[in-house]
């Protein structure tokens, strides 16, 4: 695996790919084995397979966990070598925003608006922002993102449409651990305890899909839910919603996603479960 650092080292790199077709994998690194089936997709469709590792300041807001954010960058060249990923790009914050200026004009479309969107109002932004000039850079033909952020995916597959960018972004389904928590690189915060409470959140949220699934009624679905994630212990419910799997607009009838974020102790996990 060719490990490239700076801008100009990159271009040279890409100007050698020429034609072949090439995937692309965005991670911030701490890799686990949800970024890695995120690879494996893009070795099994692309010529060649591009990761990069860029902890994006601009989708962190002030209070958030920026500068704890976990590193691990020694492991994460491991765990990529032994996919067969081609290339690793570890681009510096002054090659993504030269002079340090974070300005866009991209803007995020609706879908970006409620669940994250009301929680994390930044954060959309800061990914558009951050994917375009990633996009610019390395004019990938498919990008490879996890269902695990599920409204993330719908906002960029919104974008390139919108934005009329030739690139398929292409969702790979969420990769759990044995209790069916999804994996995420903020796991690593969870002490056991708090681990214990997490994976009710999954348990909960397949429990809702298979009670509508059965025909019963959304409304109640969703209220019992919300008493389960209470007595789970978890701290606070920011969300808890079945929306239109397409525009995430509120439905009860049709292609539904269920979608939840919660926090613990500091930890703040999402997750969601098609119905
Ligand atoms: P991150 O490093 O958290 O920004 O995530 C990079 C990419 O990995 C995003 O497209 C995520 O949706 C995806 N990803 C994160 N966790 C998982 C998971 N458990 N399963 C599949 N994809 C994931």
């Amino acid at each position: 695996m060719i490990i490239l650092k700076s801008l100009d080292e990159f271009l040279e790199w890409r100007a050698e790919i020429g034609e072949q077709t090439l995937g692309l994998v965005p991670t911030m690194g701490a890799l686990h084995d949800g970024h890695l089936s995120l690879v494996e997709a893009s070795l099994q469709k692309s010529d060649v397979t591009l990761a990069y590792i860029f902890v994006n300041p601009a989708q962190f807001a002030a209070h958030e966990d920026l500068d704890t954010y976990p590193q691990t960058l020694d492991a994460d060249i491991e765990k990529l070598k032994t996919t067969g990923c081609d290339a690793l790009w570890i681009p510096s914050a002054e090659d993504i925003y030269p002079g340090g200026d974070m300005s866009s004009d991209i803007e995020p479309a609706s879908v970006a608006y409620p669940l994250e969107g009301e929680h994390r109002p930044h954060f959309f932004k800061g990914v558009v922002n951050v994917l375009s000039r990633f996009f610019d850079h390395v004019k990938p033909d498919f990008v490879f993102m996890g269902e695990k952020d599920y409204q993330q995916l719908l906002v960029v597959q919104h974008m390139v449409k919108e934005y009329e960018i030739d690139i398929e972004i292409i969702g790979v389904p969420t990769v759990r651990d044995d209790n069916g928590l999804a994996l995420s690189s903020r796991n690593a915060y969870l002490n056991e305890s708090e681990y214990d409470v997490a994976i009710h959140l999954n348990r909960i949220l397949f429990v809702m899909a298979e009670k509508i699934r059965s025909g019963q009624d959304v409304k109640i679905v969703k209220a019992d839910a919300l008493v389960d994630l209470q007595n789970a212990g978890f701290d606070k419910i920011d969300y808890c919603a079945i929306r239109d799997a397409h525009n995430l607009q509120h439905a009860t009838h049709g292609s539904l996603r269920i979608l939840a974020a919660v926090i613990i102790g500091q930890t703040r996990l999402i997750d969601n479960v098609p119905v």
